[in-house]
């Protein structure tokens, strides 16, 4: 940590995991008191890095982005992508020394008997991309393609892949993409065009893939038209599409070029031409719509932690500031407008992580097979999607202006958040379609009535007697409106619904969390304000709004 005489404050050196006050505690509350005790030197490792190492690393990687090879020196179709070495040294903390692509589908990960829990990848994740972005995608895309493989495919693929799928070494490593999207067909999946033929006992894939992140990776899911007869999602299969064949030669695809990326610029996405590539096929062809569906979910509940870590560091940053640099003679803390701004931000920061914790113990209990888990963990994932991915657009550019000046300035992450932070909402299905994909979460069965349930339920444990009566009429204005509009099938409102679950879940969670114990008891103070400031739109922020006890508990550090 540098606090210089010049009057501005460097947090480089600062454990990141440490300086965030809540975090050991959440941590301990999601895992329960004996993992945590387990992994929490993990956490104070990758914290130690994040705020320095990784940090230095991650901003040399996104100056340096990755440059495509076509050929070899002898004219050969190479299809390399020349990674920086920055990069690499990055990959070798995700995937070789968190083993965060690995930890979810074997044992031996940190010594563990068992596989680890989601709350502990998100966790890791939640801080990893407090410094790095980019690499997120490669990782979760490894992650839930081994998912998806292991819950779909047969056993003689599984077998085939999946050493190589959780290794911890990079030299062994099989990493995982996903290409589904075409020229004409992004939102609109049904409509792709990339076909399968099958011959001899195999089959082969033709195509043009448009949007192909970590495009050189070993393994690829793609979504392709097994009988050209049936049209829109039903017709289309998924196929597992390796890099290499049997023998050793390259498969029958070409990277095109690489695209020229706002941000997440640290790793590769490109154009990818298929030309009768093999592949394997991947469960029922009739279903591969659905099983897709499985992995995207995945990355989509990544794209919101990674928001979720990015408005955290954004956050810390801000306080840290907030606390060292001085103007007027003041602390900028103490000035009322700057305490107003870090509340704003903290209040959806701290929604955010409530409701993505809470995701990863869902996921925890609905892959154990608990039906009530499954439905809130499919409705909650499109919540976070959508509001934490928008979320972290605003934090980015109010936490660079925190910094005044120098956030501008490329010595520091503040640019490469505000870049990053854009991409949340657009890939894995725009604002609009995850808000299209929360009406059909909720209009599902009885799903909307079992969501609300859920939600009284946890006031009914959690809250305070004098509190209780007013958050359950809340609950019932929310649902009230999202019920109407629902049954209208009222689409153009689908965006406020979810926003409004989103923050009404949240609020929730935070009571949950701040019944905990002492230290996070302040949590549902934030409650309180995100249902006056985020639900109740009659009552925005104003300076009588501001809770000074807050302030001095929570900001002045
Ligand atoms: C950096 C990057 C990496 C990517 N990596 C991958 C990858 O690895 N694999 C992959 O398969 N894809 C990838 N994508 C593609 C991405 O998922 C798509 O770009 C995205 O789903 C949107 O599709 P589109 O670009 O065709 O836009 P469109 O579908 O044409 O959407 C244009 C606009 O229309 C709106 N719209 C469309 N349909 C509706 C509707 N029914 N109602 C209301 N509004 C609608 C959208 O919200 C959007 O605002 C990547 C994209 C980016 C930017």
């Amino acid at each position: 940590m540098v606090l210089s005489s010049n009057n501005i404050p460097d947090s480089k050196g600062i454990n990141a995991y440490l300086r965030d006050k809540s975090f050991s505690k959440l941590l301990e509350y999601y895992c329960g008191k004996e993992l945590f005790e387990q992994v929490e030197n993990k956490f104070i490792e990758l914290g130690e890095v994040v705020g320095s190492e990784l940090e230095e690393l991650a901003l040399s990687a996104d100056k340096n982005p990755p440059k495509l090879k076509k050929r070899s020196r002898v004219g050969e179709l190479s299809n390399d992508i020349e990674k920086h070495p920055d990069f690499i040294k990055i990959e070798k903390f995700a995937f070789e020394k968190f083993g965060l692509a690995a930890m979810s589908h074997r044992h031996g990960v940190f010594g563990m008997q068992q596989p680890l829990p989601p709350i502990v990848k998100y966790g890791l994740t939640f801080l990893f991309v407090q410094s790095e972005f980019g690499l997120c995608c490669p990782l979760s895309m490894t992650d839930s393609l081994t998912r998806t493989l292991t819950k779909f495919g047969d056993k003689k693929l599984i077998d085939k892949f999946f050493d190589q799928l959780t290794s911890q070494d990079l030299d062994h490593l099989f990493q995982g993409a996903m290409f589904m999207t075409e020229q004409h067909a992004g939102s609109d999946v049904g409509s792709i065009d990339t076909y399968a033929e099958y011959e001899e006992g195999n089959w082969f894939l033709t195509g043009d893939k448009w949007f192909c992140s970590n495009p050189d990776a070993d393994l690829a899911m793609v979504l392709a038209r097994y009988n050209k007869n049936i049209i829109g999602t039903k017709g289309l299969a998924l196929f597992l599409l390796p890099k290499k064949l049997e023998n050793g030669d390259l498969n029958n695809y070409e990277i095109i070029r690489l695209k020229d990326k706002l941000g997440g610029r640290s790793f590769a996405s490109g154009e990818i031409k298929l030309n009768r590539a093999f592949a394997y096929l991947v469960g029922n062809p009739d279903e591969g719509f659905k099983q897709m569906t499985d992995m995207i979910n995945m990355s989509r509940l990544s794209n919101g932690v990674r928001a979720s870590g990015m408005m955290q560091r954004c956050l810390q940053e801000s306080l840290f500031i907030s606390n060292n640099r001085h103007a007027f003679n003041k602390k900028l803390i103490d000035l009322p407008l700057i305490q107003k701004q870090l509340l704003k931000i903290l209040i959806v920061t701290e929604a955010s992580r409530s409701i993505v914790f809470k995701a990863a113990d869902l996921l925890n209990k609905a892959d154990k097979g608990d039906i009530v888990s499954q439905k809130i963990f499919r409705i909650i994932t499109p919540l976070i999607k959508f509001r934490a991915c928008r979320d972290v657009r605003k934090v980015a550019g109010d936490a660079m202006e925190i910094r005044g000046g120098l956030g501008y300035i490329e010595d520091w992450l503040d640019p490469k958040i505000l870049r990053d932070s854009h991409l949340g909402s657009i890939w894995e299905g725009t604002s609009n379609i995850i808000s299209l994909d929360t009406i059909r979460a909720l209009k599902k069965d009885n799903n909307l009535q079992i969501f609300k349930n859920f939600l009284i339920d946890s006031v009914k444990i959690n809250s305070e007697k004098k509190h209780e009566k007013h958050l359950l009429s809340v609950i019932d204005d929310v649902f009230n409106f999202v019920e109407n509009e629902v049954q209208e099938d009222f689409t153009s409102s689908s965006r406020q619904i979810t926003t409004s679950l989103y923050y009404l879940s949240s609020a929730i969670f935070l009571i949950e969390e701040g019944n905990y114990c002492e230290d996070l008891a302040y949590r549902s103070k934030i409650s309180e304000l995100i249902i006056k400031y985020k639900i109740d739109k009659n009552s925005p922020i104003t300076r009588d709004y501001i809770d000074y006890n807050l302030i001095n508990n929570l900001i002045k550090i």
